[in-house]
């Protein structure tokens, strides 16, 4: 397996980071997670962009035009021979000294991991994932925004291990004023009376790929598309829960903090939307 690192191609087992790089040292760089579907890369403009955004907010500069690092990750992806693939692009504040001022780093460390993917388990589609709602919250848009996915992953880890701790699949992470934003990495949906429901991103929310896709696929497919504020109660009593996510792309939720969601099997528009889903990742991406 190649690794891109460094500005070239090295085997795996020499890919290696220094210990001070503030990447390691701070969690200081950004990431993005892309999926390759028969060979394709997916939404890998919306990718770029958010990666390009996430790096402009926090001032690190990409040592790579938008089209290079296209073309870098489309190589990395052709040189290992991959045809259904999870894609890990970081880029690192670089190396630096102990210090957490990132002037110390002179150069960003840009790398691209493309790895064959370890799909979910189909039972797990089948039954549906259990998730429970976390006392931890999710940070302030106003501090740090939801939308850079920064390599402080911190936060949401805590939410995981707490889901961990409970014994669900996943988490429901809350705002600090209590309406649900998202899962620990993935976005949440609703169906009520035949509407859809997500919540608007500036509760605390990261704008997801898989959720805008999910979004206009409802519309197309004559949803009542709604974003709008809701609670842990309105989950309770939807007729439908589901997560959307690069990963799990569209997963049903059956149960919420103990409360069965309907007869606690995935629901119909979860199923037809998951069903459409797959059809446009067949046939939208760069090859
Ligand atoms: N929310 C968070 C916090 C995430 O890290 C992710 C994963 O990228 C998502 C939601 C889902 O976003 P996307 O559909 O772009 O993968």
């Amino acid at each position: 397996q190649w690794i891109f690192l460094g500005g070239k191609f090295v085997k795996k087992e020499e890919a290696v980071v220094s210990v001070y790089d503030h990447g390691f040292l701070y969690g200081d760089g950004v990431f993005e997670g892309i999926r390759v579907y028969s060979g394709n890369v997916f939404k890998l403009d919306e990718h770029l962009q958010r990666l390009f955004e996430s790096a402009q907010s926090i001032m690190l500069s990409i040592p790579y035009e938008k089209e290079e690092l296209e073309q870098i990750i489309v190589d990395t992806v052709r040189k290992n021979k991959l045809d259904s693939a999870y894609i890990r692009v970081v880029i690192s504040r670089g190396r630096g000294n102990l210090g957490l001022d990132p002037s110390s780093c002179s150069e960003p460390q840009v790398i691209v991991i493309a790895e064959a993917l370890a799909l979910f388990p189909k039972e797990l589609y089948q039954r549906g994932l259990r998730v429970g709602s976390v006392a931890s919250r999710r940070n302030r848009p106003d501090v740090l925004s939801p939308q850079v996915k920064s390599l402080n992953y911190l936060n949401n880890i805590l939410v995981k291990l707490e889901a961990n701790q409970a014994g669900v699949d996943e988490a429901l992470m809350l705002n600090d004023q209590g309406y649900v934003t998202e899962g620990s990495a993935d976005n949440i949906f609703l169906v009520k009376n035949n509407t859809i429901y997500t919540p608007p991103v500036y509760l605390g929310a990261l704008e997801g790929i898989t959720r805008n896709v999910i979004i206009d696929l409802a519309e197309k497919h004559g949803y009542e598309m709604k974003e709008t504020p809701f609670t842990r109660h309105d989950v309770y009593v939807a007729d439908e829960v589901f997560l959307t996510g690069t990963a799990v792309e569209v997963i049903a939720v059956v149960e919420v903090d103990g409360r069965k969601i309907q007869d606690g099997k995935p629901g119909k528009v979860t199923n037809h939307l998951l069903s459409e889903f797959r059809k446009v990742v067949r046939t939208d991406g760069v090859a």
